[in-house]
């Protein structure tokens, strides 16, 4: 494996001077959430890769881990980027930067109905205020397309399926209930949160005004986000639940190893907990259920665009 991760490093990329992570450990949950009724499979590998995947992610190789280098965020989403612009020009280069499900937001329209702080607003609205927000609050974010994307759709699957990941909300509240107690995270509020869900898709929703992630995207874009778009298909084969703090999964470093045959969803736990506390500062019960309100949000999206399959892997600093 060494042998192949420097060969192809050194083919294919400029090196940079090695930051390692703090100490951490790793928890891996081999079924993975055992709901979901997406395509994305974990079981759609080959045994070389798979053991590619594993042996990259390990406690043994912490250059899986590298340094954020941008003070925005991004998705999850593991393809690679094929441009990098915001409204304005194109970017030379593409930053590392902490990855969450939609980036902040989505993950602050997720904690506005977890904190039932939407009333009636139509989801595209939700939407429009969470960007909003995070632009009073001068808290950055960024976001992505998808070459194959067109019509009403974006190109990220957390935007794009906002009404479905809803429903999932409501049709997996038991599952979710217990991933969040699998996660360890605590729990304390979450009964408020599924009850402003709840509110959300019964009385909201059941309206059925029409929603465009294409929509959502041009307000990002018109506010100067910087915008990746991806190429390929989803060859996502795990979860990476990262609370190391400043570090992200090199996704890129994935893919090399590879040879393009897999990706990782990335969720950084540590930025989602920044997004919390910067919309709603002083204040730590909403902080509180703002965290949940984005698991919750996050978990319904991995149900509704995989099977439910995808092994995840828990990465905790060894201190905690
Ligand atoms: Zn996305």
């Amino acid at each position: 494996l060494e042998k192949l991760l420097s060969e192809r490093i050194s083919d294919s990329y400029e090196m940079l001077d090695f930051i390692a992570p703090p100490e951490f450990r790793l928890t891996r949950l081999p079924n993975g959430l055992g709901f979901g009724d997406g395509t994305i499979s974990g079981a759609e590998i080959d045994s070389k890769s798979l053991s590619l995947l594993e042996e990259t992610i390990d406690t043994d190789s912490p250059e899986f881990l590298i340094p954020v280098e941008a003070d925005d965020d991004g998705c999850s989403d593991g393809r690679p980027a094929i441009s990098v612009f915001t409204k304005e020009r194109i970017l030379k280069r593409s930053l590392v930067r902490p990855k969450i499900f939609g980036g902040a937001v989505t993950m602050t329209a997720a904690s506005r109905i977890g904190l039932g702080l939407t009333g009636d607003e139509y989801l595209q609205e939700v939407f429009v205020q969470a960007v909003d927000t995070l632009t009073d609050k001068d808290i950055h974010f960024g976001a992505h397309t998808g070459e194959h994307a067109h019509g009403e759709d974006c190109g990220c699957g957390a935007i794009d399926k906002a009404p479905e990941a809803l429903n999932a909300v409501i049709k997996y509240e038991d599952p979710i209930r217990s991933a969040i107690t699998l996660l360890g995270v605590e729990s304390e509020g979450l009964d408020e949160v599924f009850g402003n869900y709840r509110y959300y898709w019964t009385d909201v929703m059941s309206k059925a005004v029409p929603y465009k992630g294409s929509e959502v995207m041009g307000k990002i874009v018109d506010s100067n986000a910087v915008v990746k778009k991806l190429g390929g298909e989803h060859l996502e084969r795990r979860i990476v639940l990262n609370s190391v703090r400043d570090f992200t999964v090199n996704q890129e470093l994935i893919r090399l190893i590879t040879g393009g045959r897999a990706q990782v969803f990335g969720v950084d736990v540590w930025r989602l907990q920044d997004v919390a506390a910067r919309l709603y500062p002083d204040n730590a019960v909403d902080q509180q259920k703002a965290v949940l309100s984005e698991l919750v949000y996050t978990l319904a999206t991995a149900a509704v665009l995989t099977k439910g399959d995808l092994p995840i892997d828990i990465i905790e600093p060894a201190s905690s």
